[in-house]
């Protein structure tokens, strides 16, 4: 098999790649300078890493938040990776005895942070271990015009230059305008990069507007809805924070706060406890989430309307970043945007306000627009080629509407014709998607007539699609498969074009656990483990993965290596254990 493939499931235990991932892998292996535009959660670390393992040499990453550093080396090293990392917080000793493990070939990722770069005396070092791959995250903060600016990426590109061998140099950034993306390839010294701007579509974030509603019932209905979920609260100020935490814990709900006028130990407690999955419910103003990795936050709610469209899809970002299916509920009366204009007013420097009134504006016409609330997002954030419904928000989900569906069928249809009518719905759904994974590869189902043809659709949707086309008869479930599709009278009409697709989709979210309580039961092992083990519970496996445990319950150790995320390391330690826990 494929190298790249091989080390996707033995040490993620992935079967195929995201969008994107995979020709960016090819690239950095064949030593092209690259740089990746992805949005959060669409999967940028694979990027890297993967070369970094298949490379001779350490792949230094330079990412700007100590946190998430920490994050990630535990992460990597329960996949079985060998990781570390350096950032001021350390001892020389323990600094020196991490570089000796870099120059004996026994660190394949070393993480540090950029401010490391001022220091001459760790740059020489640096400079006598076998770099093959410079990895800079976060690359945006390099330019004035992005929003976090940090001086000390200004060091890279001279750094770059003192290495007597050039690695190749690889950038990863979720946020990029224009000028940003030009100052990235100047300023860090790229030299004739790849670039690969992917969709800033996340499909499994379902967006929900409420208006005019009782957000305080409504708050406690979802917190109840998703009891044992995590979510995170936004609030506009720190006064509605507090107001909102004190309403809910007298009333016996288990909330944790956190705003910029909380001490800092008090910020820190309220976050561990967050993070180490004590209690759920996290109540906030925007300063919380900026460094949070936390995989499985399943729900995000704002209470009062955020200030711009680019906030918004920030903040929201930090939901469902394991991929599952997770929900973002704006509540939007109209006399928040009161508040923010005052927001606005005193807090915003006077050239900007101007231009902060508009940025509003643009968020009340989300809020009261009437049409797909993702396809508004992403022409917002200006991209081609927007489908006019998700299926998956609030105006999509609401809709009456019988709408016609017969292209996108036809579509699916052929591809069940292409295939021989025998592949499984997954599969089919990656075809149509032009996905790249070892099936796809082995079969050459990459050169049939209709592979890609369905890019800009969610799996979600074309998966909802298909099960409406069964439910109606529409195409027939093969007799004796769990999920092989096969073509029916109706079909071939509808292939022919004899014969219309209207339809009303508003399929709830796929990703449901069928036994909650074995949900709950993996949930609780989790937890403890990483307790035993001294990391934070995603670390050990994602909301994703014990998903799929639930819903599949597999009984072989060949079937549990199937299990999305069940690398090698994983398998070996927990395998025994969570069979043990599936049959019981
Ligand atoms: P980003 O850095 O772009 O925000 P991450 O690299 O942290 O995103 O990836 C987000 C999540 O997606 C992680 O839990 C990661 O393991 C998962 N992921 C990445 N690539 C794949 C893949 N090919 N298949 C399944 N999950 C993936």
């Amino acid at each position: 098999m494929n190298k790249v493939f091989e080390v996707l499931h033995k040490y993620y235990g992935y079967n195929s790649f995201r969008k994107g991932q995979y020709e960016i892998i090819n690239n950095i292996l064949s030593k092209r300078d690259t740089f990746c535009i992805l949005p959060t959660g669409g999967g940028k670390s694979i990027c890297y890493q993967i070369p970094a393992l298949l490379f001779n040499g350490v792949t230094i990453v330079i990412s700007p938040l100590i946190a998430l550093m920490k994050d990630q080396v535990d992460n990597l090293r329960a996949n079985g990776i060998k990781a570390e990392y350096i950032n001021s917080t350390q001892s020389l000793e323990s600094i020196d005895n991490i570089m000796e493990m870099c120059r004996n070939g026994g660190v394949k990722l070393l993480y540090i942070a950029p401010e490391r770069l001022e220091n001459e005396f760790f740059k020489r070092k640096l400079r006598r271990l076998n770099i093959s791959q410079l990895a800079i995250d976060e690359a945006h903060c390099v330019s004035m015009w992005g929003h976090d600016f940090r001086r000390s990426y200004g060091l890279i590109n001279d750094f770059i230059n003192s290495l007597s061998i050039r690695p190749v140099v690889t950038a990863f950034t979720a946020t990029a305008t224009e000028v940003v993306r030009k100052d990235v390839v100047k300023l860090l010294g790229l030299r004739k990069p790849y670039i690969y701007i992917g969709s800033f579509d996340r499909d499994n974030l379902s967006i929900r507007v409420h208006i005019e509603e009782d957000k305080l019932e409504l708050v406690k209905d979802i917190i109840k809805d998703k009891e044992n979920e995590a979510g995170i609260i936004y609030c506009a100020t720190r006064k509605e924070v507090d107001g909102l935490y004190f309403y809910l814990k007298d009333l016996g709900y288990d909330v944790l706060k956190y705003h910029g006028g909380l001490k800092d130990e008090e910020k820190e407690y309220y976050q561990d406890e967050f993070l180490n999955e004590n209690s759920n419910v996290m109540i906030a103003t925007n300063a919380f989430g900026m460094g949070i990795d936390k995989s499985n936050v399943r729900y995000i709610v704002h209470f009062t309307m955020p200030k711009n469209i680019e906030s918004y899809y920030q903040e929201i970002g930090r939901a469902g970043r394991d991929g599952a299916m997770s929900e973002c509920h704006i509540l939007f009366n109209r006399s928040d945007i009161r508040t923010l204009e005052y927001l606005i007013y005193t807090t915003v420097q006077i050239d900007r306000k101007e231009l902060e009134i508009k940025k509003l504006q643009s968020m009340i016409d989300f809020c009261e627009s009437k049409e797909c609330l993702r396809s508004f997002i992403l022409k917002y954030f200006g991209e081609e080629n927007v489908r006019e419904y998700c299926n998956n928000c609030s105006n999509c989900l609401n809709s009456d509407e019988l709408r016609d569906y017969t292209i996108e069928a036809q579509k699916i249809l052929s591809c069940v014709y292409r295939t021989r009518e025998r592949y499984g719905v997954a599969v089919l759904i990656d075809v149509l998607r032009g996905m790249i994974g070892p099936k796809i590869i082995n079969d050459k189902l990459n050169e049939l007539t209709t592979y890609g043809i369905m890019k800009e659709y969610s799996s979600k949707f074309i998966r909802d699609l298909i099960k409406a086309l069964i439910d109606f008869g529409y195409v027939n479930l093969k007799e004796g498969t769990y999920s092989m599709l096969q073509l029916n009278e109706k079909s071939y009409s509808i292939l022919k074009s004899k014969q219309r697709v209207m339809l009303k989709l508003n399929y709830e979210n796929e990703e449901k656990v069928i036994n909650s309580d074995l949900f709950n039961k993996l949930r609780i092992w989790r937890r403890d483990t990483a307790i035993k083990e001294g990391v934070k519970p995603y670390i050990i496996f994602s909301d994703a993965t014990l998903i799929e445990l639930c819903n599949k319950l597999p009984k072989t150790e060949e079937e549990l290596l199937q299990i999305r995320g069940m690398g090698e390391k994983k398998f070996n330690k927990y395998g025994d254990e969570l069979l043990k826990r599936l049959k019981s």
